[in-house]
């Protein structure tokens, strides 16, 4: 669907609706700005299927094909962006770590906070299996915790697991909201259009070309904001002539460790839970884990994927805890695809954490533990703010090019280990306002 046609002039476009472009473009609108989105993916109602979320899946993990330490890079295309499809965790920015940079992003959060859904689920929410680890979790004497979540508790079920594949019932929080409330303050959103390039003129950014419907189209704005994502905005600035094509990025890889237990409440939809409902950080080994129950399709997949065909069928009886890891900075972004892969020092993080992992497993009895291999699902760092050069941004989350900002993963400013969204909401509504105070 789209707004109309782009053929007016904008205050700003907006390149990409996931929590970074959306949150830009809703701040800009509520302000009376001329707001127009560019979205690659399409924005049908998400329907929590399998067969849907795999459309919107886009896996652009080269080195995982042909290095055993590559990543597969998961990310979503669509309107709302990869929020669609994650797992709702709401972790707070390091505040310090961007004061450091002359970003105060107080204010936005504690708006972001009140505007949206997050707290704790509630007990009743929470699956036997997620029970059964942090029980575990906690008889070892670790800080195991119920985590902050963007679902509102009254409308999400029990036994239900389609938030992972896209919630259909409005109870996992996404950035389709934001677009939404976004369109109803004016802003125009066009979707199956992927941008190509950012249009120049003496230097300066003056609007973006996209392709649509097999034509190329442009759109001029007084500010162009690439929110493509950690993978997206740099790929737009190397083919735009701004950025060299390879640049380091971190991706926040992580790995379940999985065993099975006996002595569960016999329930149908057995293992059909709100994943990451609790879990711990160890930041200062760069290491923070929770439960992660998928649904079966997927954790047969994780099963297969290690030749595990013993446990295809435990799926309801299965404890699976993630461990996910702050890794070193590497790899590269091309044109059609991503290549990040394991340093040694983010092998033995995993070690360290797959252990500990194991603990808690073997604490909750549990048997036949087993581990998959590693995905990554937050690709980011790029563009760092604060690091300076032409393929960064500053602590306006400005480009080295007048008239065109950052504001998605690609700007997050070091190696990172946390789920990312509140963060990069609370830039958006500090980089929209940052825009109509210059506009
Ligand atoms: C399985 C999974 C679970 C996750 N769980 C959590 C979690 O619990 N908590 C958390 O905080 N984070 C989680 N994340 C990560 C989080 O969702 C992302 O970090 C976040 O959505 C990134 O936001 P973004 O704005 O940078 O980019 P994205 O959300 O990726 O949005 C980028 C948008 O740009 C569009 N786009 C890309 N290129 C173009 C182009 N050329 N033209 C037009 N449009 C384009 C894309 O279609 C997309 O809509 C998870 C991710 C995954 C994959």
């Amino acid at each position: 669907m789209a707004d109309g046609p782009a053929l007016q002039r904008y205050d700003t476009v907006v390149v990409g609706s996931g929590p970074g472009g959306a949150s830009v473009a809703e701040t800009l609108a509520r302000q009376g700005q001329r707001v127009l989105v560019l979205e690659q993916g399409g924005s049908a109602p998400l329907r929590g299927t399998l067969a849907q979320m795999a459309g919107i899946a886009a896996v652009p993990g080269k080195g995982a094909f042909f290095h055993s330490d590559g990543s597969l890079l998961v990310r979503g295309l669509t309107a709302g962006g990869t929020s669609t499809l994650n797992f709702a965790t709401a972790a707070a920015p390091p505040l310090e770590r961007f004061a450091a940079l002359g970003i105060d992003l107080a204010p936005a959060l504690a708006e972001c906070r009140a505007e949206l859904p997050i707290g704790p689920l509630p007990d009743e929410l929470l699956g036997p299996l997620a029970q059964r680890i942090m029980q575990a979790a906690r008889a070892a004497g670790l800080p195991w915790q119920k985590l902050d979540k963007m679902i509102r508790p009254s409308i999400c079920r029990t036994g239900c697991w389609r938030c992972v594949y896209g919630c259909p019932y409005g109870a996992k929080w996404s950035a389709r909201e934001l677009l939404d409330a976004a369109r109803l303050r004016g802003a125009h959103l066009v979707d199956h259009a992927r941008a190509t390039r950012v249009l120049l003129e003496q230097g300066r950014a003056v609007g973006v070309e996209y392709a649509r419907d097999g034509a190329l189209h442009s759109v001029r704005a007084a500010s162009v904001v690439l929110a493509a994502g950690g993978i997206g905005s740099p790929r737009l600035l190397h083919a735009s002539g701004l950025a060299p094509r390879s640049l380091p990025f971190f991706s926040d890889p992580v790995i379940a460790v999985m065993g099975t237990v006996e002595g569960l409440p016999g329930q149908s939809g057995a293992g059909a839970e709100v994943p990451m409902a609790a879990g711990m950080a160890l930041p200062d080994d760069g290491l923070s884990f929770s439960d992660l129950t998928l649904p079966k399709p997927m954790y047969q997949a994780f099963a297969l994927q290690v030749g595990r065909v013993d446990r295809l069928f435990a799926h309801g009886r299965t404890l699976s805890i993630m461990v996910k890891i702050r890794d070193a900075a590497g790899g590269g972004i091309g044109p059609r695809w991503a290549d990040k892969r394991l340093q040694p020092e983010d092998r033995a993080r995993f070690k360290r954490g797959t252990e500990l992992a194991r603990r808690i497993l073997a604490e909750a009895g549990a048997r036949h533990v087993f581990q998959s291999w590693h995905f990554a699902a937050h690709p980011g760092g790029a563009l760092a703010v604060g690091r300076g050069g032409e393929a960064a941004v500053d602590s306006d989350l400005r480009s080295a090019t007048p008239g065109l900002y950052v504001c998605d993963a690609a700007v997050l400013p070091a190696p990172w280990g946390l789920p990312p969204t509140l963060t990069l909401l609370a830039l958006g509504k500090r980089l929209g306002r940052r825009l109509v105070e210059l506009s």
